[in-house]
């Protein structure tokens, strides 16, 4: 692996933030800390800052040379609402929050590239360092667009990457094409109308209505929409009732959708309408359907994930690059700047769980996970990473 000398160098101080970050998680929009501490080592190594954007986020700006030509890198900076359960050093000092996901490792590999470009400026254009809030369910990334982003900082192309375990240490992941799946809530409330249990024939029960509507919504994902299309429909919450003697008057079904198309979106939801409604219709009750779009699906530009195959492919190796990953329907709010602008996210591999010999507690595990930690050996490859694609992207 060709990792620049300079930032493997300077790699102890970068994984010192990063586990300062990790001990102080904050929650979307409240990413004050995490956002002052991003800011402060921007402007002490030169780079133009720029703040305010979707509240807490950051922009670094770095220009060199006549180029016209600009490129976008982003990092997010929000923790979750996790109790961690490591007990290692930087674990969380704040009850219940915690780097479960490791946007700390993120924020922390992208200024590792910040500093390094700042100091050597191997580039002609514009690098934009964008460093965003509430990734987690808060859509940080359209907010910052709605505050201008693009028009303010324009990018020709803009690039994510997340740490992905079980990919191993050394290997980066992209595809052309859809790499996360949109996610959609739905909330279907049946209404009918309470009675006592043992006389259901004076009432019309919402449980049982509600129940028919649960069963006919997978009918949707087996009968309606094409086999090939990836679809992930989950009922996760049914809340009905008070007392075993007692037909309640609602009853609650909810759950989320995912898929990789929006065209399939409007299908399941269409067809989630059609069988609340008319189910709920044929026993006398009725049904109201919310349904949310909360994140489109991340769909990478092909020509850029081909760029960004093709230059982790010369630092890490051809074999080491899987150029044509497998969607995750998990979803990613980086979607919104893939939306405004071309560009690709890519994964890059925090391993098996091994870097938790070194103090950093139990693993190996997935993100979101109370003993997760994000893995400190990919500082130096992702801040590599990130300063060849400005290099190429950017070449003089
Ligand atoms: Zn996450
Ligand atoms: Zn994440």
């Amino acid at each position: 692996m060709n990792l620049i000398d300079r930032i493997v160098q300077f790699r102890a101080e970068i994984q010192a933030i990063r586990r300062d970050l990790h001990a102080h998680p904050e929650l979307a929009y409240e990413e004050h800390r995490t956002s002052d501490t991003v800011a402060q080592l921007l402007a002490g190594w030169g780079i133009d800052v720029h703040r305010g954007l979707g509240g807490t986020g950051v922009v670094g700006v770095l220009r060199n040379g006549s180029g016209r030509r600009s490129i976008g890198l982003r990092a997010d900076m929000d923790a979750l609402p996790i109790a961690e359960a490591n007990g290692f050093g930087h674990a969380s000092k704040h009850a219940g929050r915690m780097h479960a996901c490791g946007h700390d490792g993120h924020t922390a590999m992208l200024l590792g590239a910040a500093r390094y470009l700042a100091e050597t400026r191997p580039f002609d254009g514009t690098v934009n360092l964008i460093f965003q809030p509430a990734e987690e369910g808060g859509a940080g990334a359209r907010k910052m667009i709605d505050d201008g982003l693009f028009e303010r900082f324009p990018c020709d192309a803009v690039f994510g990457m997340h740490n992905w375990p079980g990919i191993r240490v050394g290997q980066f992941a992209t595809t052309p094409g859809p790499m996360m799946a949109s996610g959609n809530r739905f909330e279907i409330t049946v209404t009918g109308r309470g009675a006592h249990a043992a006389m259901p024939h004076l009432g019309v029960d919402p449980v049982f209505v509600g129940l028919q509507i649960a069963q006919g919504l997978q009918g949707i994902v087996t009968r309606s929409k094409k086999p090939l299309d990836p679809v992930v429909l989950s009922i996760t919450m049914i809340r009905a009732g008070d007392a075993i003697n007692v037909i309640p008057d609602a009853a609650v079904i909810s759950g989320g959708v995912r898929t990789l198309d929006a065209t399939v979106t409007d299908l399941i939801e269409e067809r989630m309408r059609q069988i609340a409604q008319l189910t709920a219709e044929a026993h006398g009750a009725s049904a109201n359907v919310i349904f949310d779009r909360y994140y489109p699906a991340t769909v990478n530009d092909p020509a850029q994930a081909a760029f960004a195959a093709a230059v982790a492919g010369d630092m890490v190796g051809r074999d080491n690059v899987l150029a044509d990953y497998e969607p995750s329907m998990g979803s990613e709010d980086f979607s919104y700047m893939l939306q405004a602008c071309p560009g690709a996210y890519v994964f890059i591999g925090n391993g098996d769980g091994a870097h938790r010999l070194a103090g950093h507690g139990e693993g190996p595990c997935m993100l979101h996970n109370p003993s997760f930690d994000f893995n400190d050996e990919l500082i130096p490859i992702g801040a590599t990473f990130w300063v060849r694609l400005v290099e190429k992207f950017l070449a003089r």
